[in-house]
């Protein structure tokens, strides 16, 4: 059994017996979800970067009771029934701990929309470490790494909800000591579970710096994806990151981009590498400490107006599954 195989078998198990099925015999990978693992076949129409709820007070002031989780809910859930009547059936939200992760809420959340949701682990190191929690900087990326799996094992404290990914993220140009550090548990983490490493990079230095570090802890850089790609303007870099095997995210897509993003989509396609692309719109979300939560950007443009955009552009049928249903399907589960 190779390492791949023995990950999705244990995630399996573990799965299995946390539902309490222990006769099932399948070893179909699953993907945790907010509510419990399911078959990966089960994502459907994927947005892979989204969020519910923001809270960028900082991680060294950030504490529960800074918000109320019934006016999130009640703000939240009309979005996310809306792009579920489009035919979105599972959203990726990627708000890392100390920046306003919630699983509980998610689960709130997914049960009353019908919407799948997943939640992450991981640090995020963007932003000039703001984020960052201080024990991070004393701990090493093993120490690190061991808090992150044990939200796999053991779920997120205290709902038990368990991830299906890990998000981090890294600024512009070389990696920091403290980013470097993050990467290496993201890659400590990932050969010890399976989960992807979603990274929000500040751009292609750091894309390829990640990239080279992956690789020196053995990671296949199909368990990378390069979130904010599309603040990357050198596009040769999109296509050698996705040539070693990387997922490429192009998650800004708003109607002011509308235009670029296609663009970019079509560049890849013609370059071959449509089989490594990423879509969303990192919209949303309901920003804590704002009165009714600030503006919240919908999730519908991507199915009400990016879809269609790329149909007009050339894409047939086929590359549109590929982006929404295939790729985040392979995404989330080619690593275990
Ligand atoms: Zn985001």
């Amino acid at each position: 059994m190779n390492r791949r195989s023995f990950f999705r078998a244990s995630a399996t198990t573990i799965g299995a017996i946390q539902a309490g099925l222990f006769a099932r015999a399948d070893t179909t990978p699953e993907i945790n979800t907010v509510l419990g693992p399911i078959p990966a076949g089960n994502l459907g129409r994927v947005l892979m970067h989204e969020h519910v709820m923001e809270d960028f007070v900082g991680a060294d002031k950030i504490a529960p009771g800074r918000y109320d989780a019934e006016e999130v809910f009640r703000i939240a859930l009309p979005h996310l029934k809306s792009v579920k009547a489009l035919g979105c059936e599972t959203l990726v939200e990627c708000t890392p701990a100390y920046l306003g992760r919630d699983p509980g809420l998610l689960a709130q959340l997914s049960q009353a929309s019908g919407l799948q949701i997943i939640t992450n682990t991981g640090f995020y190191g963007a932003a000039g470490d703001k984020y960052v929690p201080r024990f991070a900087y004393s701990e090493t990326a093993k120490e690190i790494a061991a808090r992150w799996v044990r939200e796999f094992l053991d779920g997120i404290p205290p709902t038990g909800i368990r991830p299906g990914f890990i998000k981090i993220g890294v600024d512009a140009g070389p990696l920091s000591e403290i980013n470097a550090k993050l990467v290496s548990a993201a890659a400590i983490t990932h050969l010890q579970t399976g989960l992807v490493i979603a990274s929000h990079t500040g751009d292609g230095v750091a894309a390829m710096a990640q990239l080279s570090l992956l690789k020196k802890h053995a990671v296949h850089p199909s368990g990378f994806i390069w979130v904010h790609a599309q603040n990357e303007q050198n596009t040769s870099l999109h296509r050698r990151a996705a040539e070693e095997g990387a997922w490429i995210e192009f998650d800004g897509i708003s109607e002011v981009s509308l235009g670029k993003s296609v663009a970019w989509v079509v560049e890849m396609r013609q370059a071959g590498y449509l089989h490594h692309v990423l879509i969303s719109q990192d919209a949303g979300w309901y920003h804590v400490g704002e009165k009714g939560g600030g503006s919240f950007r919908e999730y519908s443009l991507l199915f009400a107006r990016f879809l269609p955009e790329l149909r007009k552009a050339g894409l047939k049928e086929s590359d549109v599954r590929t982006l929404i249903i295939d790729n985040p399907r392979r995404a989330l589960t080619l690593s275990r």
